[in-house]
């Protein structure tokens, strides 16, 4: 969208090809998945974001094929798109590191559909419990457990706590949700690797003091939808949530330059593809080396790669020389809970409430929409000050099913 948006009145054709016909603003999907926001909340119709945008068009399909020799784009019908200068910004998918199987017992959050399953999934596992009669089967099904201490494990364990622990104490008459086990799983020595170690430490403290159970140290070795094993040996949980690793999409490996270990492709300094000048390779599909540090996977890298490349190829009309990406790290910030986030801006490191209000406001502020902010405000402060959340509903097949198939 960036890139789009940055050639608004060059002299150009844009055609932005998606998938699926919604930009998607990832940061608040973890508050779908939990019930806090409904998906419209954060999704916005790729065709109204562009409108206004003259030179540009939308088509809803899916690249399966690119062939830099031609320079051609093939769409999922059949259908060849040729192109000047091609961005590609496909970004990644979830790494069962070849555990594929896994998936279906322990979904990731990536897309809106990811995220009504966990949702799904979470609330029906109260709703099974409340009609169980076994008290083992009733605390296997009020065991949740989160695979990986990343920025999105830590925020949706942090969630599925409060859901337990505080919005649905008072509405079931069997079972007490506030004894529900929240257990987050990850395989180092800390959680939020990424942030300086001092902030890890705040993070896990607030994340116990949350109620939710950490293990550091614990690799998954296998999931099914009755437990969760583990090298410190099996967890009864029938809902596990996958945030472990991720993949990039397969189209980085057509691009005809190298790509890493996660499947990234390799760009210049300009972000365009080794040996082809005219493909340009942007956002968390691209392996971006700026001032000596690798760039981040995260929102901001993605969109001032996006601006950069519409600046690259509004030079080369006008015939000037390209300049270097720079990346500009303007902070960094994660959500653990009511009131508990960390973060880094500039020099600062911040946690706590502060922190917190700091991770609203900013992911307040860059959601695509006027109406969105709006509601996306409402239903926080809402939340904040009775606890509720708003989008408890359970789409899709709701029967509570046991592992063995009876119900
Ligand atoms: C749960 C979660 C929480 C996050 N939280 C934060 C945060 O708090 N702060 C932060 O800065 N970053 C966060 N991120 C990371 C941030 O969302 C990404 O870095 C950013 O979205 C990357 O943008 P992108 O354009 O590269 O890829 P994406 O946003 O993933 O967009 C890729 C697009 O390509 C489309 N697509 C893929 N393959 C094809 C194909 N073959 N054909 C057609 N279309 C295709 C997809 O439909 C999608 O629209 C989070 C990510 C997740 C998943």
């Amino acid at each position: 969208m960036a890139a789009a948006k940055g050639l608004a009145d060059a002299a150009v054709r844009v055609t932005v090809v998606d998938r699926r016909n919604h930009h998607l603003f990832q940061p608040l999907l973890y508050q779908v998945a939990t019930a806090g926001l409904n998906p419209a909340d954060i999704a916005h119709p790729i065709r109204s974001i562009l409108a206004s945008q003259a030179n540009a068009r939308v088509l809803l399909g899916e690249i399966v094929g690119i062939d830099p020799e031609t320079a051609t784009v093939s769409l999922d019908d059949g259908t060849d798109i040729g192109f000047d200068y091609l961005v590609v910004a496909a970004g990644t998918s979830h790494s069962y590191f070849g555990n594929d199987g896994w998936e279906a017992h322990a979904p990731g959050l990536k897309t809106i559909e990811d995220a009504l399953e966990v949702r799904r999934r979470v609330l029906l596992a109260f709703e099974r419990a409340e009609r169980s009669d076994d008290p083992t089967e009733r605390q296997a099904d009020l065991t949740f457990v989160v695979v990986g201490g990343g920025p999105t494990g830590v925020e949706t364990a942090g969630a599925i706590a409060e859901i337990a622990f505080k919005t649905l104490t008072r509405e079931f008459r069997v079972i007490d949700p506030s004894t529900a086990t929240v257990i987050l799983l990850e395989g180092t020595d800390r959680v939020l690797g990424a942030y300086p170690e001092s902030l890890s430490k705040k993070a896990l403290r607030q994340l116990r003091e949350l109620g939710v159970d950490v293990r550091l140290g614990v690799m998954v070795t296998g999931i099914d939808d009755a437990s969760v094993e583990t090298t410190a040996g099996p967890i009864a949980a029938r809902t596990a949530i996958w945030a472990a690793g991720n993949e990039a999409s397969p189209l980085a490996a057509m691009l005809g330059g190298g790509t890493d270990r996660s499947g990234r492709v390799t760009v210049g300094s300009d972000l365009s593809v080794d040996g082809n000048r005219r493909i340009f390779a942007i956002g968390d599909i691209a392996h971006v080396v700026s001032n000596g540090s690798e760039v981040p996977g995260v929102a901001q890298g993605a969109i001032q790669g996006g601006a950069h490349v519409a600046r690259a190829i509004r030079a080369d009309l006008s015939g000037q020389p390209r300049r270097d990406f720079h990346y500009r790290n303007k902070g960094e910030l994660a959500t653990i809970g009511r009131s508990s986030a960390v973060g880094t801006i500039g020099r600062l490191r911040l946690s706590g409430w502060i922190a917190w209000m700091a991770w609203w406001s900013v992911h307040i502020f860059f959601l695509i929409d006027f109406r969105s902010r709006l509601v996306v405000l409402f239903s926080w402060a809402w939340s904040y000050v009775t606890f509720q959340r708003g989008a408890r509903l359970i789409t899709g097949p709701w029967r509570p099913q046991r592992p063995s198939g009876d119900s």
